[in-house]
């Protein structure tokens, strides 16, 4: 026998049982942003190595070591995105569309880091993402963080913890920079090696150690919202006050500094405590000068990205990961003239309930066989034909369910009793 090819480390695949809890992501996604007037926006998979590592950002777990980057057949340096801004952004550039100036929109799609794989951490895996550009007042920030706290009540995840922070302007942050400098350089011996290593490129960036071993020494950290600028704490205070009139309750966490560079003032996250140490379900802030620094005219931009997987364990530990897309018919073929007429009835029932989902059963079978098969399917009803049935115009309906007698009903007027039996609305008619 052929040796079988594993998949990749880090990577996974959606079985068939699992992707009607990722649909209904999806489609809540799609609806609660139509429902704040968000725009779709696809954009590749595939970006130049450079724009991740000018936006990322150098001391930053991304780029420092988890980015796939290759360099093609036409030597051109390629990399997986490992998040949608920097593209977003790229595309937003490359379009023309921050002449108009105002945007809002969103993306879905897969992403790529080479981390060391556990559970709710993977190499390939799948964010929501919403950005908005041009406006540089706190209302948006508002309306984003509303926004996702809307997706994930929607989605029954009303008990996460919301974590919001403010980074200041560069300037403020520089302040801040030279006396975390400052401190993290007198405990420098404690410190582990990226730790050491950032000191100098960038101490903000021990505040993200995932090291257990450096919480001590970030708890004595100095506090950023002690060096904000006035105006960044106007905004700051607007935003919580926002959030406080919508009833959204949140924790303001001053050492929350998130894993990437481009952030400017406001920062938040969405945890649980019911995932482990893999607690962020949803990360975002503000990157007022990440537009510019792409070289688009210096427009105010605000993101956040939702990790679809973590979104996915939530939902399967509520036991809505038992949604399952079901057939809602199996048609039994029992005889053997009745393959032909079998696939002509269902075709018509698609075509007159196109929701209604009817699986036939193929490849033949034993009446027994088929009957089994029909029960695992899930489907609720089974309508049987046999030569004589056909022979006769009619097929036989039984109910997989629930204990009710079998029915006869003529093979023309199927469409219209499985519509009532199933209690199907906005059928077309025939
Ligand atoms: P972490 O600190 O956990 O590494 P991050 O700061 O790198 O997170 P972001 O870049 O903010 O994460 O990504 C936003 C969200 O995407 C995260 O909160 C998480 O839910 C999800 N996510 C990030 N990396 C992964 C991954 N490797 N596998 C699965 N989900 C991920
Ligand atoms: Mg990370």
């Amino acid at each position: 026998m052929a040796k079988i090819i594993e998949p990749l480390r880090g990577v996974h695949d959606v079985l068939p049982a699992q992707a009607a809890a990722w649909q209904h992501l999806e489609r809540i996604t799609r609806e609660v942003f139509s429902g704040y007037g968000y725009e779709e926006f696809r954009v590749p998979i595939i970006e130049q190595t450079q724009l991740f590592k000018r936006s990322i950002g150098d001391f930053t777990d991304i780029v420092e070591k988890e980015m796939f980057s290759f360099v093609d057949q036409g030597d051109d340096h390629i990399t997986l995105r490992p998040e949608a801004t920097a593209g977003i952004v790229r595309a937003v550039i490359s379009n023309g569309m921050l002449r108009e100036n105002r945007l809002r929109v969103w993306c879905m799609g897969p992403m790529f880091r080479r981390e060391r794989p556990q559970a709710g951490r993977y190499r390939q895996f799948h964010q929501i993402d919403a950005e908005a550009f041009g406006f540089a007042g706190p209302d948006i920030d508002a309306e984003m963080i509303l926004l996702s706290a809307r997706l994930l009540r929607r989605l029954g995840l009303g008990r996460l913890k919301l974590l919001v922070n403010s980074l200041g302007t560069p300037a403020s942050r520089a302040a801040y920079r030279e006396r975390l400098t400052t401190y993290f350089g007198a405990h420098e011996a404690a410190l582990d090696e990226d730790s050491k290593r950032r000191l100098v490129g960038n101490p903000l960036r021990i505040l993200d150690s995932k090291n257990p071993d450096m919480q001590r020494i970030v708890a004595g950290a100095p506090l950023l919202l002690d060096f904000l600028d006035p105006e960044s704490k106007a905004h700051f205070d607007a935003l919580c006050a926002h959030l406080k009139s919508a009833g959204i309750e949140y924790h303001v966490e001053p050492h929350l500094v998130r894993g990437l560079d481009y952030y400017t003032r406001t920062v938040f996250e969405w945890t649980t405590d019911a995932l482990g140490s893999q607690s962020t379900v949803c990360a975002g802030g503000r990157y007022d000068g990440l537009v510019e620094q792409l070289g688009g005219v210096s427009t105010p931009g605000i993101g956040w990205a939702m990790g679809q997987e973590r979104i996915v364990m939530l939902l399967e530990k509520q036991g809505l990961g038992a949604l399952r897309d079901r057939p809602q018919v199996y048609v039994v073929l029992a005889g053997e003239h009745t393959e032909i007429p079998g696939f002509q009835m269902a075709e018509r029932l698609r075509d007159a309930w196109p929701g209604l989902a009817v699986q036939i059963n193929l490849g033949g079978g034993s009446f027994k066989t088929q009957f089994r098969r029909a029960d695992k399917s899930g489907a609720l009803l089974a309508v049987v034909l046999g030569d004589d049935e056909v022979a006769r115009g009619v097929v036989s309906i039984k109910d997989l369910r629930r204990d009710v007698a079998q029915e006869e009903c003529a093979i023309d007027r199927i469409s219209e009793r499985l519509g009532v039996l199933l209690g199907l609305k906005g059928g077309v008619a025939e």
